[in-house]
């Protein structure tokens, strides 16, 4: 929530400044109005000659301890290591069992009281599991029926026993089936809440799947190619470099034929693994196809990028991979620098031209594209898209 400035400090000082604590004040906060209601009828009954005084004052003082030393352990943040930060179970069992005590005392204006147990009940089913909601409203009940009994005992004549039937039968009907409905919405509010816990795991996953390649962990060609052409966007707003490599591994297919599919996995994953050791948090790595990779080097000019593939090869060489003792991989990459108003697709095209370079001359070797090289122009289709009749040498 956004506070005004002159609130933020007071705001803090209050509530403290770690948010879910700030959460657990607030709900102490606003019980609070439960306290002062019930101290306002106490102290109004008194007025009317119904209470006693020092009665009033002991039931004010057991509320105001009761209240502040759970507002003072919520604040402090030494109910932060509990189950319910909130203590909303003591604190309900004790606020109502006040409200009950009130009940004894409070002449005809007893009634009141139960409303404010109504109130605190409803208060709880944001705070309670649903059989914690259960056993409170059949606490409050059991409490009803002991004041109920005790008053009819103890002052049969202003207290009779059909005026205690009455108000168990009325107010105890109500507190249960108003605990029951409570009951009912906490089991809502735990089922909404797994649901969308499930439902955010579900999220987190489904992005996964679709940003990451699932057998390496790299990025997949989709988000690469988002990654790649936001880069380039700067790259033509702030004219910095930026370059790819594009690496495939050597005699794959001899891997897998050889050592097994497994190990060709093995050799995928530990090469994965390894490229993103080696490169810089800055640069991306993607897997772009099957043993193809896409290195993305910001800010990186092409001399400078092929030194780090350098190192990234010269690593590989003598990457030894889990399970498979023996086996060795090496890399051929072909390296290019982004020409202003580049396309992906022109900068990857000179890159893979470098890569079947150095493919030619031997593998294990990067090649870097011709820094000079035109993307070959697109063929000129005008002349076989014109009606027959524009073509040299046709009649109309
Ligand atoms: P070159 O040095 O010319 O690149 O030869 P190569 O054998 O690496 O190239 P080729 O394109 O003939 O073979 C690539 C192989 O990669 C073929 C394909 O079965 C294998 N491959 C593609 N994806 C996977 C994968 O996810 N796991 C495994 N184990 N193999 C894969
Ligand atoms: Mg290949
Ligand atoms: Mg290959």
């Amino acid at each position: 929530m956004n506070l005004p400035p002159w609130l933020q400090t007071p705001a803090r000082w209050l509530l403290g400044t770690h948010a879910p604590m700030r959460r657990h004040v607030i709900f102490v906060l606003a019980s609070s109005q439960l306290y002062i209601v019930n101290l306002g009828i106490f102290w109004h009954s008194v007025h009317l000659g119904l209470m006693h005084p020092p009665f009033a004052a002991a039931l004010t003082w057991a509320s105001v301890v009761t209240y502040l030393s759970v507002f003072a352990l919520v604040r402090s943040g030494w109910t932060q290591r509990l189950p319910d930060p909130v203590l909303t179970m003591p604190h309900a069992l004790v606020s109502i069992g006040l409200c009950i005590l009130a009940y004894t005392q409070l002449g005809e204006h007893r009634a009141s009281v139960l409303i404010l147990v109504a109130e605190a009940l409803v208060m709880c089913m944001f705070r309670l599991r649903p059989t914690q909601m259960l056993s409170l409203g059949l606490a409050s009940v059991a409490m009803l029926l002991g004041a109920v009994i005790w008053l009819s005992w103890h002052d049969p004549v202003s207290y009779p026993a059909s005026t205690g039937l009455m108000h168990f039968v009325i107010g105890g009907s109500t507190l249960l089936i108003l605990s029951l409905v409570a009951k009912w919405v906490t089991d809502i509010r735990m089922r909404i809440g797994s649901q969308a816990r499930e439902l955010s795991r579900a999220l987190d996953t489904l992005q996964h799947m679709a940003t990451q390649d699932t057998l390496t962990g790299l990025l997949n060609r989709r988000t690469m190619t988002d990654v790649a052409e936001a880069e380039l966007k700067l790259m033509d707003r702030n004219g910095s470099a930026l370059s790819v490599a594009l690496l495939d591994l050597d005699h794959f297919k001899h891997i897998n034929d050889h050592a097994g599919h497994a190990a060709g996995d093995a050799v995928l994953c530990g090469f994965a693994a390894h490229a993103q050791g080696v490169l810089r948090q800055v640069d991306k790595v993607a897997r772009w196809g099957g043993e193809e990779f896409l290195v993305l080097l910001p800010q990186v000019a092409q001399h400078d990028a092929k030194s780090a593939i350098e190192r990234l090869r010269a690593g590989t060489e003598r990457l030894a991979y889990a399970g498979h003792p023996g086996l060795r991989a090496t890399f051929s990459a072909g390296i290019a620098q982004a020409h202003p108003g580049d396309t992906l697709e022109q900068l990857v095209d000179r890159a893979d031209r470098a890569l079947y370079e150095a493919k030619r001359k031997g593998r294990n070797r990067s090649e870097c594209a011709d820094p000079e090289e035109v993307p070959p122009a697109a063929p000129d289709l005008a002349p076989l898209l014109a009606p027959p009749h524009v073509l040299e040498g046709s009649t109309p």
